[in-house]
């Protein structure tokens, strides 16, 4: 019975409803193609959200299968809670130990030497193991995971983030098209404690293996003279739409191991943000990159707005263009515009 303050002749319920708007599939070709997800079982309801806004504003038209890792098992409540937010196809995986926990071979004195220092230079996350694993794990082996080896191109979500517009396109189907191997929405500077070591054992590698360095390569975006020193910039992680067979590839792969090699994920805090940044720049050439401008995203405490007037109207976005991190003297976003002539 419908209740009495329902005043059914004010406005026909159909008119709230304009055709198509909810539950239309995109047409078109699909790329091989999933989101990955790494979390803990504490970020229930914070992956909820994240998940809701992108079946809200990209997936529920296109239908992305959708990986989630943990190095603990996710529990059957959290699988449940999650699995049913959307009816795409959703896989739960347990990460090897050996590509999550810290090596063996690790000096342990010289790793905990290491965060006691950077705890007290009040370095974020200095003093965290849980950190460098994660750091390492998705730098070199998230993309060897049993549940992902199948895909080629992934898109990184976290817990928490918000994506502020439509996204009425494909961005995998767009960088297969156009020979994409990196995305982003948001670039900045790296905190250079973390990373003190990384510049000069990225050179030595280049020196080793001078053959997998592109020929029209970003590294005027990592250094203002001509790779003497690092700038910090890089590209923001957190998001990420990929090729794999980039990270699978002899370039990667070499460098990977190299670095691993080194041991600058226990010994310093070496972020996947910068590991990932320097290869894509220097292994790819610069065309291969793309900035999606028009994808609105924000991960506390910063957001990309698109800044591009018709395509902030088209996406029906939620955020404010006059606040888009690229605008921020901390963003390298302006660098990126430069180098590739915009
Ligand atoms: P921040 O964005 O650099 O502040 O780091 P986050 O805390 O957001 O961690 C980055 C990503 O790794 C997020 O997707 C987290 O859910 C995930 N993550 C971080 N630490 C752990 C961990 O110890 N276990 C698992 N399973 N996921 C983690
Ligand atoms: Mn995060």
């Amino acid at each position: 019975k419908t209740p009495a303050f329902v005043d059914q002749n004010l406005v026909p319920l159909k008119y709230y409803a304009p055709s198509n708007s909810w539950n239309e599939t995109a047409p078109g070709r699909r790329a091989n193609a999933a989101f990955v997800i790494l979390c803990r079982n504490s970020d229930l309801l914070r992956i909820l959200g994240s998940i809701r806004e992108i079946e809200d504003r990209f997936n529920r038209r296109y239908n992305y299968p959708y990986v989630l890792l943990n190095e603990v098992e996710f529990t059957d409540d959290f699988k449940r809670r999650v699995s049913v937010i959307t009816s795409a196809k959703m896989e739960f995986g347990l990460i090897p130990h050996d590509h999550w926990f810290q090596p063996d071979w690790i000096d342990e004195d010289k790793a905990t030497q290491a965060r006691k220092k950077m705890i007290s230079q009040s370095i974020i996350y200095g003093g965290s193991i849980s950190y460098r694993n994660m750091c390492r794990f998705n730098s070199g082996f998230f993309f060897k995971h049993d549940l992902v080896k199948k895909y080629r191109w992934y898109w990184r979500i976290e817990p928490n983030v918000h994506f502020h517009c439509d996204i009425n396109f494909d961005p995998f189907v767009y960088m297969e098209e156009h020979k994409k191997i990196y995305g982003f929405t948001i670039t900045m500077y790296e905190y250079e404690e973390t990373i003190t070591t990384l510049w000069k054992h990225v050179k030595d590698f280049v020196d080793l293996h001078p053959e997998f360095v592109a020929e029209d390569n970003a590294l005027d975006f990592l250094s203002d003279d001509g790779g003497t020193t690092y700038n910090l910039c890089h590209f923001w992680s957190n998001f990420e739409i990929a090729d794999m067979n980039f990270w699978r590839g002899t370039a990667y792969t070499a460098f990977f191991d190299y670095l691993e090699s080194q041991g600058g994920f226990y010994y310093e805090r070496w972020g996947d943000a910068p590991v990932h940044s320097i290869a894509a720049a220097l292994f790819a050439s610069k065309d291969q990159i793309q900035f999606f401008d028009e994808i609105g995203y924000e991960h506390h405490p910063y957001t990309h707005c698109p800044q591009d007037e018709e395509t902030w109207r088209r996406g029906m976005c939620t955020c404010e263009r006059e606040q888009s991190f690229d605008l921020d003297s901390y963003s390298c976003t302006n660098k990126w515009d430069k180098i590739i002539g915009r």
